[in-house]
């Protein structure tokens, strides 16, 4: 997908939990079209409009923000709504073995 860009979008907005790899430890609570259309150009410099739904609509507003400048962070209104993807040491299973079975 190169050069994308967003032509329409569902004036629903979602606000699902999502991850990213340029910050693999946080969780951030983005709000999101639950569909939209974009249109873009393939490896042959073809035009293509494509609409996407749920989590694929998701994931490609997701990365046509990276490709934009924006991050999953800039999101945020403030650093409480950061949310660690993996337990801190004190919500911890004491006997993690026992939860593997
Ligand atoms: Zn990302």
């Amino acid at each position: 997908m190169l050069n994308p860009e967003t032509v329409e979008q569902c004036k629903e907005i979602l606000y699902l939990y999502e991850n990213c790899l340029s910050f693999a430890d946080w969780r951030v609570r983005v709000p999101r079209p639950s569909w939209t259309a974009v249109r873009y150009q393939d490896e042959q410099l073809v035009w293509h409009e494509e609409r996407f739904e749920g989590k694929v609509a998701r994931l490609v507003l997701h990365e046509i923000d990276h490709t934009n400048g924006i991050l999953y962070i800039d999101y945020l209104t403030s650093a409480d709504e950061l949310i660690p993807v993996r337990p801190s040491i004190d919500d911890r299973d004491p006997e993690p073995e026992a939860a593997l079975v």
